[in-house]
């Protein structure tokens, strides 16, 4: 109640947004129960202006929520009763689970993902799907079966995509935690549309058992919270090596997987910045962007020169052809991923014919316009005679693009970019494709090289935030965290 209360009472200072941290959580469940604390959250949500969730879980929460509240004593987890959002690609068994697609529409998956196994070990409680991108395609959210998320900041803007429901429900002050997936910047572009922290983690730090695949070779779930220090401790739980994933990358302690102890917050974060090495890459800062997200961008690095870091530019050459080998890789890989939803084994089901009839009927009907545009561009550049000139080419580029990441990082520790070249657009603003796709230019390079990065914000421009993207080595999450709090705390 009091926590309502509270919630209002902030909410009329800040009309749309109080964001709660996991001690926020944690405390509140100290002084009342879990059980009344996901009671709160459900009422939050249930309130929500912005189309966050496609399900909410509420008789699985609650349940949950008692069973945590029996065992108080024995309990130990880290997030111990607290609720946290979960992207509707990530399966969560007896939840509906839909990529925001009309053909997984009631697929309930029988598993739970890694991830997922991981946070309930550690008490968390699953409160819900997330709103995104249909399959995670987009930038915006608005492609969603289920309509679009709307911007805590402004109602009228896009929260960023593909996971804009996580970032908005955080943003909102909904629930403390989430989970994204980024395949090309769906954590990191809308943490930065919508003023919250996100990470991409380093390929294969992190288990994608259970993730429902968009491009395989590209994607990583990510965390996203309110602040770097639950950023951490949430990447800290749903890292490391699992045998179900065959991507998934032994790191042993040490190293990313052990990311969360002593980095992000609470550490002495000008010491994570003395001596640091940072480059700027002069291609991310090119046409396009936003010179309000130049300039704060800008200014958050010479926040950490004042802290005793050193800066230089950085020539990353094959930076330009990244997007169009990142699209091309995409919707190649999309186009045989999405086989898989044929009518005979998942959700949406047209009434039986023969069975190519049925096939098409049931994806004629079941995916929406832009999951069919990129699996039939994805189809044509891998089909006979194309697959040189497009599917080929596009991979020669990755390998360029990853060794422009290779030797920056002989020189520097971290590169700093603009997450985005712009703050949230309006919704309906970028409908033509290609102009949705272009805002990705400074995201997308770094799943085509695999390495690790983190959206932080560090500004504002016409009321909305600007986010800051910090990438780094592989495995080198605890820096890029570290660096990250460092902005958090400088710029505030
Ligand atoms: N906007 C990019 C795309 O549509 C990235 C999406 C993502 O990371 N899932 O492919």
């Amino acid at each position: 109640m009091i926590y309502v209360i509270y919630i209002i009472v902030c909410n009329r200072i800040q009309p749309y947004m109080t964001m709660i941290s996991i001690s926020d959580v944690l405390r509140r469940i100290k002084e009342s129960s879990a059980e009344e604390v996901v009671a709160e959250h459900l009422e939050q949500i249930r309130k929500s202006k912005f189309n966050t969730f496609i399900t909410v879980a509420e008789d699985q929460s609650l349940q949950r929520a008692r069973l945590i509240d029996s065992e108080e004593s024995e309990s130990n987890g880290r997030l111990s009763g607290v609720p946290i959002a979960i992207k509707d690609n990530i399966s969560t068994k007896g939840i509906k689970t839909t990529c925001a697609s009309h053909i997984l529409d009631g697929y309930i998956p029988p598993y739970d993902a890694t991830v997922v196994e991981r946070l309930y070990n550690e008490g968390a409680i699953v409160i819900g799907k997330t709103n995104m991108d249909e399959f995670a395609m987009g930038t915006s959210t608005e492609s969603s079966y289920f309509g679009p998320t709307r911007n805590p900041y402004n109602p009228d803007c896009v929260p960023g995509g593909s996971s804009g429901g996580s970032a908005a429900t955080v943003a909102a002050g909904e629930v403390a935690i989430s989970l994204g997936s980024d395949t090309g910047g769906s954590v990191r572009c809308p943490a930065s549309f919508c003023g919250v922290v996100g990470l991409k983690p380093t390929y294969g730090a992190v288990s994608r058992y259970g993730l429902i695949s968009y491009a395989n070779s590209l994607e990583q779930i990510g965390p996203m919270a309110s602040n770097v220090q639950d950023l951490a401790l949430l990447y800290s739980i749903i890292a490391g090596y699992d045998p179900k994933d065959s991507t998934s990358v032994d790191v042993g302690t040490g190293t990313g997987a052990k990311t969360g102890e002593g980095t992000g917050a609470g550490a002495d974060t000008n010491a994570e910045v003395r001596g640091l090495k940072i480059g700027i890459p002069a291609q991310y800062f090119g046409e396009g962007i936003d010179p309000a997200v130049e300039k704060a961008v800008r200014n958050g690095v010479h926040d950490l020169e004042d802290s005793g870091a050193t800066c230089t530019e950085i020539d990353m050459p094959h930076t330009d052809y990244a997007l169009a080998a990142y699209y091309i890789i995409a919707m190649s890989e999309a186009s045989s991923n999405l086989a898989r939803f044929d009518g005979m084994r998942y959700g949406l089901r047209t009434e039986d014919k023969d069975v190519i009839t049925t096939f098409s009927d049931v994806r004629a009907l079941g995916f929406g316009e832009e999951v069919k545009r990129r699996i039939i561009l994805g189809t044509f550049s891998l089909s006979t005679g194309y697959h040189d000139r497009y599917y080929l080419k596009a991979l020669k580029i990755r390998t360029l693009v990853k060794q422009d990441f290779d030797s920056a990082f002989k020189d520097v520790d971290v590169l700093i970019t603009p997450t985005m070249p712009m703050p949230a657009f309006k919704i309906g603003e970028l409908v033509d494709p290609i102009s949705q796709y272009l805002a990705d230019v400074n995201t997308v390079p770094i799943n085509l090289a695999g390495v690790p990065s983190v959206s932080v914000p560090c500004g504002s421009t016409r009321g909305l935030p600007i986010g800051m993207q910090i990438i780094g080595r592989y495995f080198d999450e605890s820096r890029i965290l570290g660096v990250a709090a460092a902005v958090e705390a400088a710029r505030g």
